[in-house]
């Protein structure tokens, strides 16, 4: 098959015993790879209803018949597992040019069951696994431990590895790989305390096969076509990177600040992309062979942080640390978010957590003893303070370490009502009240409080009504089919969406033919993506997830933005209710959300 290795390999970490399993075609058009992979070999693997901490979880890491080819940002891969936070499907992406690598190995997934009796490493070469000894990388950052790992398997190799937080099981760790300073980081749903749970450290892959493409001309003449557009298009993320979004979200009434008290925050401007890159901008970074380069280094040159250098915050993490905080601190954020990487944390997850804190302190839920350092509104010291206690499960890190949900029910009867999460995953800087495309979209997210499920992009556009709940299910269902499609091929959302449109559209199909060689239409595509959206309703639903759990945090759905440009914009119960009757027609899934035979008989499940 073009475009694929053609293999899986499946690694158990307790016995170091591995065996490889061939991908076939019919598998590989039905679902891609990526994303779509994952969800079958999720569902296919793991045994209903186990704790995600059981050695019989699995952790997918897939690549997509895109990925080490020409296409701008192909070095994408998607991890995948049962989540520690939300108990459900979960997958996130990442890149580097640790994707690349694995390709060249020539599998398309590795999955890892079991637990290892000591700490371990699993490494990935075209023979195989092995599972090596790795109890002198415990404890260490993930940066160490890939710099570490790197200097035994040598330069080639790219490894991806969990920090002291996923060693910990805490239910928000992430895992990351470094090239050449260009930080991959997989970030959301705690898959590294997954990883954590069985004892292993990290993945390392290395590996010299190409990829052959079907037709290189037609795609050569597709990118040559798409070129202008997706320079124009990622101006403004090469320039700034993502904090570029900080201005105008802002100035829409859409940014959330102070636990979502507000949606407006005064202070944007200091924590904007332009006002950063001014003053901190050190040098540029980008993922293998891709020509936007929206990573950026950051050198702190003032005040208390003064010559810490790191990556920049990126947008979600400005609104985590920031304006959810109440924190105009821009070099705070940059130090959290340093301390995020290095520790193996989600920044988003991490922010909005201590955001319900400064709110349940603030209202006497909890009593500053039981926090045991200065923290509230604005104060980056104890921020800082209490992302690193998290990490190490230290004092209250050992709360804050299950994520605001868990911490919520731990503190008061009403507390969930002010946690900004759904399906108990801390959500993003995408506004669920003013825009209606994201009320339904987090509402039905296979992840939660997601926003690469539904996507935002296409709801800031000019002539995109945000206001009305009208056609926002069906807006929904067809954004989730693209970001299905966009995560199995695997290629990133910032030069796909720009490069090559923001739905399932003409150029995906020729890109899969030009790759693959099938006679592939846009409408296969989008079955496809219905097809792994569907795969991923079925695990949830055997985990019990209902038209119950598709709801929205409390505050989006009962208290309106209080004021400015949003002003009165919320999600009420009601108006969810239609559009969720309105989704699930769309989808063929009966009432209570779940998917119907005939549906899945139709998309061959
Ligand atoms: S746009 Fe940014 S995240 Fe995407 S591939 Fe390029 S450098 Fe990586």
């Amino acid at each position: 098959m073009k475009g694929y290795g053609g293999r899986i390999l499946f690694v158990d970490a307790a016995s170091g015993r591995s065996r490889v399993e061939t991908v076939s075609e019919a598998m590989a058009r039905s679902l891609l790879g990526g994303n779509g992979f994952a969800a079958r070999l999720l569902l296919d693997h793991v045994p209903p209803g186990v704790d995600a901490y059981d050695p019989a979880n699995a952790v997918v890491f897939a690549v997509g018949p895109v990925t080490d080819t020409t296409v701008p940002g192909n070095s994408r891969a998607c991890v995948a597992a049962k989540s520690p936070l939300t108990g459900l499907f979960f997958d996130s992406t990442f890149g580097g040019r640790f994707p690349a690598t694995m390709k060249r190995t020539g599998f398309d997934a590795i999955v890892v069951t079991g637990r290892a009796a000591e700490p371990v490493y699993v490494k990935v070469t075209e023979a195989g696994a092995e599972v090596k000894p790795a109890r002198t990388l415990w404890g260490q950052t993930t940066r160490d431990t890939v710099t570490a790992i790197q200097g035994v398997e040598g330069a080639d190799a790219d490894v991806m590895a969990i920090g002291p937080a996923g060693e910990r099981l805490v239910r928000f760790a992430s895992m990351g790989t470094y090239w050449r300073n260009r930080e991959g980081f997989a970030g959301r749903g705690g898959l590294a305390a997954v990883l954590g749970s069985k004892n292993v450290k990290a993945v390392v892959v290395a590996g010299a096969r190409k990829t052959e493409l079907a037709d290189a001309a037609l795609l050569k003449k597709l990118l040559d076509e798409r070129r202008e557009p997706l320079t124009a298009g990622t101006k403004a993320l090469s320039t700034y990177g993502t904090p570029f979004l900080v201005k105008p979200i802002n100035t829409l009434g859409a940014l959330g600040a102070y636990n979502l008290r507000q949606e407006t925050y005064p202070e944007a401007p200091a924590i904007s992309g332009e006002e950063m890159h001014a003053h901190y901008h050190a040098r540029d970074t980008t993922c293998l062979k891709c020509p936007v380069a929206c990573g950026k280094q950051y050198e702190i040159r003032d005040g208390e942080l003064a010559g810490l250098k790191a990556k920049m915050p990126e947008y979600e993490t400005i609104f985590a640390f920031g304006s959810m905080l109440g924190n105009a601190h821009a070099g705070s954020l940059t130090r959290a978010n340093d301390l995020c990487d290095l520790l193996g944390l989600d920044t988003i997850t991490m922010g909005v957590t201590l955001a319900f804190a400064a709110e349940a302190l603030e209202r006497g839920w909890l009593a500053p003893a039981e926090v045991g350092v200065p923290f509230g509104w604005g104060d980056w010291q104890g921020m800082l303070k209490l992302v690193e206690m998290t990490a190490m499960r230290e004092g209250f890190g050992d709360r804050l370490a299950e994520g605001a949900w868990r911490l919520a029910e731990s503190v008061h009867p009403e507390a969930t009502r002010v946690v900004y999460a759904v399906k108990r995953l801390e959500m993003p800087a995408h506004s669920a009240r003013a825009l209606k495309g994201m009320s339904i979209g987090y509402a039905t997210a296979s992840r939660g409080g997601s926003h690469h499920d539904t996507r935002p992009t296409p709801q800031y556009a000019q002539g995109h009504d945000r206001r009305s709940p009208d056609g926002k299910p069906e807006f929904a269902v067809k954004s989730q089919h693209f970001t299905a499609v966009d995560d199995s091929l695997v290629l990133c959302r910032f030069t796909s969406e720009r490069g090559f449109g923001l739905y399932v559209e003409e150029p995906y199909a020729r890109m899969v033919r030009a790759v693959t060689g099938w006679d592939v239409t846009v409408e296969e595509l989008e079955r496809i993506g219905e097809r792994v959206i569907n795969l991923e309703r079925i695990f949830n639903v055997r985990e019990g997830v209902r038209r119950k759990d598709d709801v929205l945090p409390w505050r989006v759905m009962h208290e309106p933005i209080p004021d400015g440009p949003s002003a009165g914009m919320r999600c009420p119960p009601e108006e969810l209710s239609r559009m969720l009757d309105r989704y699930y027609d769309l989808r063929g899934w009966d009432a209570d959300g779940v998917p119907t035979r005939a549906r899945l008989g139709a998309l061959g499940i």
